[in-house]
């Protein structure tokens, strides 16, 4: 039997979990799915300090543990679950839970996208688990690692996909940013107002990054860079004490070397959470969901299509009516917990105004 829902919310980071307060608080029932990584990123962090109204900083865990008791208190139904495939092409939508024999939530979640639609076309023989009015999309993204064996493990502990969250933790420390995009231009100025010890690592001998973030790095005097160089090892106990280096020489010869390290940056790019919609909702080149206030190349030219057409009535809304979604999974450029959470009111309030209306 399909659980009827009035309103699903995809994701419990901060944009999902603040979509249930104002939902809820709204007495729209809603239920949220909370996926694999139950809290979203900020599970993986320590001390948050940039979100206000914590004048001393609040540990990342117990943030969202608040968030989820938040949600709780006025009647969102937390559901330990991940929506594993969706039908959007009619209404009310038709979401799935399950998995099929054998496919674990690990490997479904890391599964390429080919395999992903096999996987869901599976799930969709039997009939759907819950059956929405509308849903709120907030599964978030996640930064782009080296894939070295251990290195998951040295999140908040060294390793940072955030260098505007985490600088200010590496006061005068040994900091490394690996990248050669402008996120990691922006990534190295950032933490040079902190520690004049920054080096960045690109594998290449020239940035891609634009010109005149280019020009402010290699013209600052408090950051290095080390050409043709890749990390091969993180190095530590509790947290990062060393980084092996791979440099290849301009000979040819590859050169091995360890460095004491407290930080390494990675500034390689972030991949939104947006597989289990692929063929359901409009997606850009980069899989970001596009919405008409989503900060992706698309989206801006969806903004301002619908502006011109007078037609802005629920920014939040995704390609398909009654589908709305919020936060990192929506926006290329941010990425923070405070923006996701304002995007995750924004979406309950279009998704309260659009279940009234229709
Ligand atoms: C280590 C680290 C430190 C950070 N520090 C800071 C900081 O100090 N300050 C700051 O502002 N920002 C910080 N950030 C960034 C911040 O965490 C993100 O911007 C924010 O969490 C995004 O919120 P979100 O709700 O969009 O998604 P996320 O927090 O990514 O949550 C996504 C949620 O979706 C769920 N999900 C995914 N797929 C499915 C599915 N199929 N079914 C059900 N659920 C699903 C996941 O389980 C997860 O709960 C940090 C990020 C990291 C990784």
């Amino acid at each position: 039997m399909s659980e009827k829902k009035r309103l699903v919310i995809i994701g419990s980071g901060p944009a999902g979990y603040t979509a249930a307060i104002y939902t809820a608080r709204a007495q729209m029932a809603p239920a949220v799915y909370t996926g694999v990584e139950s809290g979203g990123q900020l599970m993986y962090t320590t001390e948050l300090e940039n979100f206000p109204g914590f004048p001393e900083g609040v540990m990342g865990p117990k943030f969202m543990w608040s968030l989820r008791q938040q949600a709780a208190r006025f009647g969102a139904e937390v559901k330990d679950q991940l929506i594993t495939a969706v039908d959007f092409s009619q209404r009310p939508f038709q979401l799935w839970t399950s998995l099929p024999k054998g496919v674990s939530p690990d490997e479904y979640k890391r599964s390429e996208p080919n395999r992903m639609a096999e996987i869901t076309a599976t799930i969709k023989h039997q009939p759907a688990e819950i059956l929405a009015e509308a849903v709120v999309v907030s599964t978030g993204a996640s930064g782009v690692m080296l894939g070295l064996e251990n290195e998951q493990s040295f999140l908040g502990k060294g390793l940072s996909v955030c260098a505007v969250c985490d600088a200010a933790f590496f006061r005068q420390k040994r900091v490394f940013v690996v990248g050669g995009g402008d996120s990691a231009m922006e990534d190295a100025l950032a933490l040079a107002k902190f520690t004049d010890q920054v080096t960045i690592l690109h594998r290449r001998d020239s940035f891609r990054a634009s010109k005149i973030m280019q020009d402010r790095v290699l013209n600052h005097p408090q950051i290095k860079v080390r050409w043709k160089t890749t990390v091969t090892e993180i190095i530590g106990t509790d947290k990062i004490e060393r980084i092996g280096l791979e440099t290849i020489e301009t000979d040819g010869k590859i050169i091995k070397q360890e460095l004491p390290a407290d930080g390494l940056f990675m500034a390689i790019g972030h991949k939104p959470v947006s597989g289990v919609f692929a063929g359901q909702l409009e997606l850009d080149a980069h899989g970001y969901i596009v919405t008409s206030q989503s900060y992706s190349e698309l989206g801006l030219t969806r903004a301002s299509q619908a502006l011109k057409a007078g037609l802005v009535q629920f920014p939040t809304m995704t390609s398909i009516e009654g589908v709305f979604a919020a936060g990192d999974v929506v926006d290329l450029r941010y990425k923070q917990a405070i923006t996701a959470a304002g995007m995750g009111c924004q979406a309950a309030l279009d998704a309260e105004r659009w279940l009234e209306t229709n």
